[in-house]
């Protein structure tokens, strides 16, 4: 847990405008970390930003708050899978991990953003809204998110772990070609009920003209039509033929 210590607090209020996630209040004359909203990400101690040496590491006390250190510190490495960041390689690896087969689409939504943060309990509400639209969520050696689920089917986390917020999170999960309208028309309607803001990745297998006909739905839905993307080309063989 990350803390100030008030007898070396002078309220200069530098620590203020390095915070991630504004979770830094003044307060009497001293500056105080909102424990609620902090995300241990450790910016304001790495960067040691300051100049008292009055902001002080205090042991992680349970396996949620070493969690959400790992999934918010960019530096750390997920113990699980093995990847820096956020834990995962989402689908950047299809070529070579095949999790999104043909017919399939990948669905890759990244929660919170330095400055606004996720809490847990929206991010169940939005794998909750994917998985009973006909979404089938990744599992926890895929990526972090899952193992705080307490049945991967239905997305429902933990309840220990709902109000502890992070800077950011994915939520991964693929469905076949024709559920994806049901599954966009529930982050339609559950974009509604979250406090922070997410972007929508959809991991698509094109034909040689770059296209798939679930893109069609977008139009439908009133989605605008991706004017950027990431493409795996192919190395992956023969993975990618699946
Ligand atoms: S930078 Fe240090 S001394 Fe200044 S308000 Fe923050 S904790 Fe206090
Ligand atoms: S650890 Fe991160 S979220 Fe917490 S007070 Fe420091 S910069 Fe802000």
């Amino acid at each position: 847990m990350t803390v100030i210590n008030r007898d070396k607090c002078v309220g200069c209020r530098i620590c203020q405008t390095y915070c991630t996630v504004d979770a830094i209040y003044f307060q009497d004359g001293k500056c105080h970390v909102d424990e609620d909203r902090c995300t241990e990400c450790y910016v304001c101690l790495r960067q040691q930003v300051c100049p008292r040496g009055a902001i002080e590491p205090v042991e992680l006390a349970n396996f949620y708050k070493q969690f959400q250190h790992v999934m918010s510190d960019p530096v750390e490495n997920h113990g699980v899978t093995g990847v820096t960041g956020r834990g995962t390689e989402e689908v950047k690896t299809n070529d070579v991990s095949g999790r999104v087969k043909k017919g399939e689409v990948g669905i890759c939504i990244d929660m919170g953003r330095p400055g606004l943060g996720v809490y847990l309990r929206d991010a169940e509400k939005v794998a909750m809204a994917i998985a009973k639209a006909g979404a089938e969520l990744a599992p926890a050696h895929h990526t972090p998110l899952a193992a705080l689920m307490s049945d991967l089917s239905t997305g429902k986390l933990v309840d220990e772990c709902l109000n502890y917020h992070l800077l950011s999170v994915i939520i991964e999960a693929k469905c076949r070609e024709d559920r994806l309208k049901d599954v966009l028309q529930a982050l339609q309607a559950v974009e509604k009920e979250i406090d922070t803001v997410f972007s929508l990745g959809l991991i698509l297998r094109v034909d040689e003209k770059g296209y798939n006909p679930a893109l069609a739905c977008l139009d439908e839905l009133g989605i605008p039509q991706p004017y950027r993307g990431k493409v795996n080309v192919g190395l992956g063989r023969p993975l990618a033929q699946d």
